[in-house]
């Protein structure tokens, strides 16, 4: 395979926009799924999961490979829903390009538009498909308006529809100038013919704009023209390539992917504008053995090897590890090291996925995407290296958790493989936690809102065959520091005929909270280079444990700086027990001097309602303290976005579909954490 033909893209799009059914024939048509599957029925192929199907909405990310024309398309699956953004943000780690599939008829909707912004902070090139041309409503020139306007985008069509609605029969190309319809049920044949009489002036007229567009994009360009008036085809892809992929650009497409409509030229255009992964600029990656020392690792297969998995897959009888190479070449039947953990992996075999099959390969090179088999400790974000070279490509930072449900086993004999089904949970998706209340000794899923934790039940009992009693959801609390604090602690004991002596100062002070980032800090300010670097990391071990359960009401901590001032060994009478003891008390001290506070998390809410609605939920939501952002109106509907403590707002779903006769909806994702009034505090802490 020829690195310059391969392709690693994504779909996104708002939940309904069409990106099942775009993916369904985009699988079709490269000739890997023999049976055009339909949303509707159920029975498309990205979709596997019966979860998915059922609720309609694609959750897990799964890569697929397409052959097209000579080119290798990896089509990796993003989630369409706002719940689950964080598996969005993973997925645009190892993508290189993306379709933004939009309806004609809705345009630019809020979920578009925050994976647009996501696509934006990682440098994504974009092409846009406008779907659902035939819809009543459609309207091809105010949605690239809207994704001009709302998205910020240099859009530029490179064709136009035929038509509009019931009225829809096809699309101009406006490069070759030529008119493309499906002829087929399925619309495997298309056909092309010359651009009907009526509709040539206003293709000419669309066909102007699209070249000035190119010829604003290099000077010889422009220059040739101004002089000659034209651009030639090849000239004109060139350019649009180079455009995309410096992102000045972003091409639009148009179509119907219910009706076979100008899905196969938006393969094409996958191919002609989003880059290879010889197009993508060298990646960053710590040298896992020396600190402070960083690599640059480009696309070549005879570099060090470096591979991210990015996905776990259960499957029957052992696990699939989807892996990203960003630099050499991974053979079968090789032991490799995980830079992140220090320990050896086998890597026994690795496929290429297909929608409904896989192939085994032998090797498989940088800027590919593949699956192995074989791994057993690692996790999603891990980096897969030759022992030689220990690369850490740079980890993928999930956001903190803020609502969990208890589960318990129905029987004893279900305890164990409760367990085994919960470490599977977690291993594949890395937002769940899995935790036991040391008070209650009650087992915790936490993740990021109530349908995703749902959804996990949902797998637990029915895909994995666990019969479990689920608790009530609770909001997970965290604890901060709003101040500055010292904790100052000789720890001297005698134990079992040993001494144990240490001497330890932490200053403990707030940390701005930065998403990007982990949201703690140890700065070690132990300047003696006689101190043992062992003790510094016992240290450093007793704070990160204390860390764990606050002075408040035992919840995690977070958004500190902790500086380590000072410590003193006593010969031959330090210990590390010691250290990591005394640090612990230490945090304790400086933290309950610190003026801790408690933190619930608030969740970002966007509702779209009809405007006959407005007043009561506007009424509720004021009544769940939350505070409205933004109302903004959109064709007939109006939006409200607002930040609410996901505290209030348990069983909003079925209270919105209640104060609308079902016709509202709304999605909510975590923004941040906030503290709570003095008032809750009391309540919840006492
Ligand atoms: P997703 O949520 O973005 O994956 O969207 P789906 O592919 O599941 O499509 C949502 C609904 O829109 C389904 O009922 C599809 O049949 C329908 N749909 C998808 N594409 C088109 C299209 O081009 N035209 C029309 N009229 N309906 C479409």
């Amino acid at each position: 395979m020829e690195l310059a033909r391969l392709r690693n893209i994504g779909i996104a799009a708002h939940i309904d926009a069409g990106k099942t059914t775009t993916t369904e024939r985009m699988l079709y048509y490269t000739g890997r799924t023999h049976k055009m599957g339909e949303v509707d029925d159920g029975t498309t192929t990205t979709d596997f999961d019966e979860q998915e199907q059922k609720r309609g909405i694609t959750i897990y990310s799964a890569a697929v490979s397409c052959p097209w024309k000579d080119h290798t398309i990896n089509l990796i699956d993003t989630p369409g829903h706002v719940d689950f953004t964080a598996e969005v943000e993973r997925s645009l780690r190892v993508l290189d390009g993306m379709v933004a599939v939009f309806s004609a008829k809705e345009g630019v909707e809020a979920q578009s538009e925050t994976v647009w912004r996501q696509a934006d902070r990682y440098e994504v090139p974009r092409i846009c498909f406008i779907n659902k041309m035939d819809r009543i409503g459609a309207d091809f020139a105010a949605t690239v308006d809207a994704i001009r306007n709302r998205l910020g985008a240099p859009a530029v069509p490179l064709q136009i529809p035929i038509g509009a609605a019931d009225d829809f029969e096809g699309i101009i190309d406006l490069i070759d100038m030529r008119a493309i319809f499906a002829t087929d049920d399925l619309g495997a044949e298309v056909e092309e013919r010359d651009i009907p009489e009526h509709l040539l002036e206003n293709a000419g007229l669309e066909r102007q704009a699209m070249l000035e567009a190119v010829a604003e994009q290099s000077e010889s360009l422009m220059e040739k023209y101004l002089s000659e008036g034209e651009l030639s085809a090849d000239e004109i892809r060139g350019a649009v390539r180079t455009a995309t992929l410096n992102r000045s650009m972003t091409p639009v497409l148009c179509g119907s992917a219910l009706h076979y409509v100008g899905v196969q030229r938006m393969l094409d255009a996958v191919c002609d504008y989003l880059p290879s992964p010889l197009d993508m600029p060298a990646i960053k990656a710590a040298d896992a053995r020396k600190e402070g020392v960083e690599h640059s690792l480009s696309c070549d297969p005879a570099g060090p090897l470096a591979a991210m998995v990015f996905k776990i897959v259960s499957e029957k009888p052992v696990d699939l590890y989807y892996a990203r190479i960003y630099s050499g070449t991974l053979k079968a039947s090789s032991r490799l090291l995980n830079a992140n953990t220090g320990d050896k992996e086998n890597i026994s075999r690795i496929f290429r996925m297909f929608a409904k099959r896989r192939d085994q390969l032998d090797r498989a090179v940088a800027g590919d995407i593949v699956a192995l088999i074989g791994p057993k400790g690692v996790l999603t974000g891990h980096t897969l290296c030759d022992a030689k070279n220990a690369f850490v490509l740079e980890t993928i930072e999930f956001p903190e958790t803020v609502i969990s449900v208890s589960v318990e086993p129905k029987s004893s004999k279900d305890r164990d493989k409760l367990f085994a089904a919960l470490r599977a949970l977690e291993k594949q998706d890395p937002t769940i936690r899995v935790s036991i209340n040391e008070e209650t000794g009650q087992t915790l899923i936490s993740g990021m809102g109530e349908l995703h934790l749902e959804v996990m039940v949902q797998r637990l009992k029915s895909d994995m065959n666990v019969d479990v009693a689920v608790g009530q959801p609770r909001v997970s609390y965290r604890e901060s520091v709003s101040g500055t604090g010292t904790g100052r602690v000789t720890f001297e004991r005698h134990i079992g005929g040993k001494d144990h002596y240490a001497e330890v100062e932490l200053r403990i002070e707030h940390r701005k909270h930065d998403p990007e980032q982990a949201n703690t800090e140890i700065d070690n300010e132990v300047t003696d280079e006689e101190f043992p670097q062992s003790f510094i990391e016992a240290i450093k071990l007793g704070i990160n444990e204390a860390s764990q359960s606050g002075t408040l009401g035992g919840y995690p901590v977070i958004d500190w700086k902790v500086t380590i001032a000072s410590a003193v060994q006593r010969e031959d009478q330090s210990t590390e027990l010691a250290f990591e003891t005394a640090a612990r008390m230490a945090f304790y001290e400086a933290m309950r001097e610190a003026k801790p506070v408690l933190l619930q998390p608030i969740m970002d809410v966007e509702v779209v309602t009809a405007d006959e609605y407005m007043g009561s939920i506007m009424a509720d939501l004021n009544s769940r303290k939350a505070v409205v952002r933004e109302t903004q109106i959109r064709d007939e509907d109006r939006i409200i976005l607002a930040e609410v403590p996901l505290s209030a707002m348990f069983g909003y779903v079925t209270k919105l579909r209640s104060l609308s006769q079902g016709r509202a909806t709304s999605s909510m994702t975590p923004l941040h954490y906030a503290s709570v009034t003095e008032e809750e505090m009391r309540a919840l802490v006492g």
